[in-house]
């Protein structure tokens, strides 16, 4: 399988009042191309972080302070990858809702109150398939053109879609530079020079303000006629939003791109969220906790509709989840985070199977059975303060099987077996 994505050593810190909170201690993690992988902890082991850390989009105080991120899908050559923590931020910026999108936990919160669903799902279409919906535009005022028989409305139409193609080679011509600047930017990404720097730092610069005037507020100063133009490509998105959300299972489209995010059910409004995150084919769905916070019904049916849409558009999903019944449902590979750090990565079977560090093994033995007699296993202990976390392992302080090295030094992550990776020394003999 082609790695799709990956970390590589991150570290990721929270600078707050009361000190800093070491959120991300080294975090490798690999999404192959047609997996869905999984990234399971308690609350707070730094899952949310590590995805977001991989989005960029770490709020203040946090920080990225060390380690990789590296996509292959756009990469020239992709055994090399693209480091995107040293990209611009308007190159995450085209990469962020197109190539890959994230669910966030909570649909409520992340739909805006006073836009319409419409509008919402619309801005994918709006700001990454620009060049798609202006073609599609012209095609349509071409064929009105044909079928209008009056000489005003012809010279009208005529018009409008003279502004529009006017609109699309502009923006094909700036595409055609950023494609430019980003294959230079590639060339030089290993070079550490002063001369490769400086190069890449203006190249950035450029890039930026070429995406700047690419963008919709700064063509629509060119149009006269800007309400006409925009309520005409708005008619195109629109045509486009309300195919996405009746694949989706969303009962009477048409209506609901008029309406507002508190018109909808909780599970409608996850549905809204996912049509948002769909609108450009997204290679890597980013899931984070998807389901909290709907009943059990409403959560079947959108881990369901997450699966088929894996089958049908997306290449890889990227799941975030306390729940390991639902690992075990959905997921292909997944690792085991705790305070920060990879624990155990594994193939989901062989990770319920026989699950190699104590922490995982812990994690698995306090899940309900059926045939469950007394009380649950717990892993006795709590979750430790990442603002001053335990030394070396920091697992250390629960673990029963503690050595005296596992204070001293983080234990490195090694594969024991074929694809099942672990991070704890009782399969190192305390040696590395
Ligand atoms: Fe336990 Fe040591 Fe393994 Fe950490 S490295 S999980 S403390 S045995």
């Amino acid at each position: 399988m082609e790695k799709l994505i990956e970390t590589r050593e991150l570290y990721t810190d929270f600078n707050t009042f009361e000190g800093v909170v070491k959120a991300l201690n080294g975090v490798s993690v690999v999404v192959n191309e047609g997996e869905t992988y999984g990234l399971v902890g308690e609350s707070g082991c730094g899952k949310s972080v590590t995805v977001r850390s991989m989005m960029r989009i770490v709020q203040a105080p946090g920080r990225i302070v060390d380690g990789k991120v590296v996509i292959f899908f756009r990469a020239e050559d992709r055994s090399r990858g693209i480091d995107i923590l040293r990209r611009s931020e308007t190159y995450m910026t085209s990469l962020r809702g197109d190539s890959i999108s994230m669910i966030f936990q909570e649909a409520s919160t992340s739909l805006n109150p006073v836009l319409s669903i419409g509008y919402q799902v619309g801005e994918s279409f709006r700001f990454h398939r620009r060049t798609q919906m202006l073609e599609e535009t012209i095609q349509e005022l071409e064929a009105e053109l044909s079928g209008s028989l009056f000489f005003l409305a012809r010279g009208w139409k005529r018009t409008q879609r003279g502004l529009f193609r006017r609109e699309l080679s502009v923006l094909k011509a700036y595409e055609a530079d950023i494609d430019r600047i980003d294959h230079e930017l590639y060339a030089l990404e290993d070079k550490t020079d002063r001369d490769s720097l400086r190069r890449k730092a203006l190249l950035n610069r450029r890039r930026d303000r070429l995406r700047e005037k690419s963008g919709l507020a700064e063509l629509a100063k060119r149009f006269p006629f800007l309400s006409f133009y925009q309520r005409r490509l708005d008619r195109t998105i629109t045509r486009h939003v309300v195919e996405l959300l009746r694949s989706l299972g969303v009962a009477n489209p048409e209506r609901i791109v008029d309406g507002y995010p508190h018109e909808l059910s909780g599970g409608m409004q996850q549905r809204i969220v996912i049509a948002i995150a769909l609108a450009c084919h997204p290679v890597l769905l980013i899931a984070d906790e998807p389901t909290s916070n709907l009943d059990v019904t409403i959560q079947a049916q959108i881990i369901d509709l997450i699966k088929s849409l894996k089958e049908s558009i997306i290449s890889s999903v990227l799941f975030i989840t306390h729940d390991l019944g639902l690992v075990a449902e959905v997921c292909d590979r997944a690792s085991v985070m705790y305070a920060g750090d990879i624990a155990e990565t594994a193939e989901v079977r062989e990770l319920f199977r026989n699950p190699l560090h104590p922490y995982a093994q812990g994690l698995l033995r306090s899940v309900p059975k059926v045939e469950q007699v007394g009380e649950l296993e717990t892993i006795p202990g709590s979750v430790p303060n990442l603002i001053d976390p335990p030394s070396g392992c920091r697992f250390h302080p629960r673990c029963p099987h503690r050595m005296e090295v596992c204070p001293q030094r983080k234990p490195p992550l090694i594969e024991h077996s074929e694809g099942h990776w672990v991070a704890c020394y009782l399969y190192t003999d305390g040696e590395q």
